[in-house]
């Protein structure tokens, strides 16, 4: 069985302490490689090696440094296909997904802050004719980049390829529970031949790696994106070093759809934004409030095409649903189903674990679930589940459903299903929220600002403002 290395000073190197951990596929429930179980040890020489490359790749002119990651993104699309096979054999999501969202993004990553990198320019202050203000941006150093298992290679390179882009040299560390792609990222940099240290991914447990590398002096950075409980963490451990923090946490994002709606249009889309990699996705629409007028055929139409997914073998294109990421965290959504009975949740679809015969009855399969009658303010309607599971709750007036959406602790992500247009701009701008979809769902422009407001983050990403985050400001004041 393959045994996952440690990139390090361009190297693939086993963890110092020879441990490993077991990497279960979570469609089959098996064991089908193993993880280094690195510690505090391995991350030293991972910073050594970055602090030793950072020198020379800060003042690499951008223009190659733009090369590097255009070519990794041009040998990310090369290797689409076993890239995609191993995030879904490491993840459980369906195979045309990775194949069509998660690595063809990956691949955009790298070649959007490849040339974004060309186009960054910094201010000057001009003081009439006394003086003149020019601001530089200098990369900060070495930064830590720590990412989630639920779009792996997708969210570790959106990371990565801006710090890059900016001059920093990178420790990082991928999902313990989902390290393939990151392993595969390696081989890909040595073969786009990234000069050695410039990028270490250090494989292992959060609690060692990914508090050795939040923890550690010489790492001024660090860009989290993952559980709103381990940001807190992370935040009490960074904040009293003073380290720049971009957190992308939690959500539990509202999804009003209002009777004046292309209705079609919506019902296909909040098919997507619900149960989308078994919805496992910070972005999806988790709460579904639906103005009452039209609220029993959303109803009917939504459980019909919900029972008509497919769930199973990841792997097969008719797949619709494939398997959670892990036990632990099938076992946390079922609990939440639970919860949400005990609340007053009639289930109206789904809800159980879901056995799919032959190779996978040992996999990690939910059922898509559809729950109705909570209240807005209940446990399993505030929390975080990020499974399969959506509530849908009536409403009758624009004020009622606004209130509810902006409830919860969370606000990353809002999406308003409406034609008349003064609304969709008055509940854009009320949303507490860091990004609202109107008439769409994950519609991406990576020149956008990404990120969440409340406990959903602090920061954003994308576009320039991820080169500003790895970059430090300093202004020269020139008096004539
Ligand atoms: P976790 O917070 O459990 O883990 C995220 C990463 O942090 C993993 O690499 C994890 O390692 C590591 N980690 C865990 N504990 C620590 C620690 N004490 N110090 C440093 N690193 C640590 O999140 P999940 O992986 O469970 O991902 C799901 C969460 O991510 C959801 O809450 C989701 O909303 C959020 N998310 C947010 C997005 C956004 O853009 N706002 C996008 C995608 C997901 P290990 O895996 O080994 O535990």
């Amino acid at each position: 069985m393959q045994h996952i290395k440690n990139y390090i000073n361009g190297q693939l190197l086993d963890p110092i302490s020879k441990k490993y951990l077991d990497n279960f596929c979570p469609s089959t429930g098996k064991v089908y490689s193993y993880i280094p179980d690195s510690d505090a040890q391995d991350v030293e020489i991972a910073y050594q090696a970055a602090n030793q490359a950072f020198i020379g790749w800060s003042n690499t002119p951008k223009e190659k440094r733009a090369n590097y990651l255009i070519e990794i993104s041009r040998l990310i699309e090369k290797h689409l296909d076993k890239l995609a096979l191993a995030e879904s054999i490491d993840n459980g999501k369906p195979l045309k997904l990775a194949k069509t969202i998660d690595i063809p993004r990956a691949a955009d990553n790298f070649h959007f802050y490849g040339t974004g990198i060309l186009h960054y320019a910094s201010h000057a202050h001009s003081m009439e004719n006394s003086a003149i203000n020019y601001t530089l941006r200098q990369p900060i150093g070495v930064a830590g980049c720590i990412s989630p298992w639920n779009l792996p290679l997708y969210l570790f390179s959106w990371k990565i390829a801006p710090a890059l882009a900016a001059g920093c040299t990178v420790v990082a560390k991928p999902s313990e529970v989902t390290p393939m792609t990151a392993f595969l990222l390696s081989e890909i940099c040595i073969e786009a031949g990234l000069p050695p240290g410039v990028l270490n991914i250090v494989h292992g447990l959060g609690n060692k790696v990914g508090e050795a590398i939040v923890s550690h002096p010489g790492i001024p950075l660090i860009s989290f994106t993952g559980g709103t409980s381990t940001g807190k963490t992370i935040a009490s451990i960074a904040a009293p070093m003073f380290k720049k923090l971009s957190l992308e946490l939690g959500g539990k994002n509202p999804n009003i759809i209002f009777a004046d709606c292309d209705y079609e249009k919506m019902l296909s889309s909040t098919m997507r934004s619900s149960f989308s990699n078994q919805g496992q996705i910070c972005l999806c629409g988790s709460r579904i409030f639906i103005e009452r007028s039209i609220y029993e055929k959303f109803k009917l139409d939504f459980i019909s095409k919900t029972k008509a997914l497919l769930v199973g073998n990841p792997i097969e294109d008719k797949t619709n649903i494939g398997a959670i990421v892990s036990k632990e965290h099938q076992q946390k959504i079922l609990s939440y189903i639970e919860l949400a009975k005990t609340e007053g949740g009639k289930i109206i679809c789904g809800g159980k674990a879901k056995i799919v015969d032959g190779d996978f009855e040992g996999g990690y399969f939910i059922e898509p679930t559809i729950i109705e009658g909570l209240k807005y303010n209940c446990r399993s309607n505030q929390e975080e589940i990020f499974g399969p599971v959506v509530s849908i709750t009536p409403f009758d007036s624009e004020e009622e459903a606004l209130m509810m959406a902006n409830s919860t602790i969370y606000g990353l992500a809002g999406i308003v299903w409406t034609e008349n247009l003064t609304r969709a701009h008055r509940l854009a701008n009320n949303l507490k929220a860091g990004i609202v979809w109107i008439n769409c769902w994950l519609l991406r422009d990576l020149r956008t600002p990404f990120g969440g407001v409340k406990a959903s983050g602090v920061g954003r990403e994308g576009g320039f403002e991820g080169l500003d985050f790895f970059t430090e400001p300093k202004n020269v004041c020139i008096k004539f």
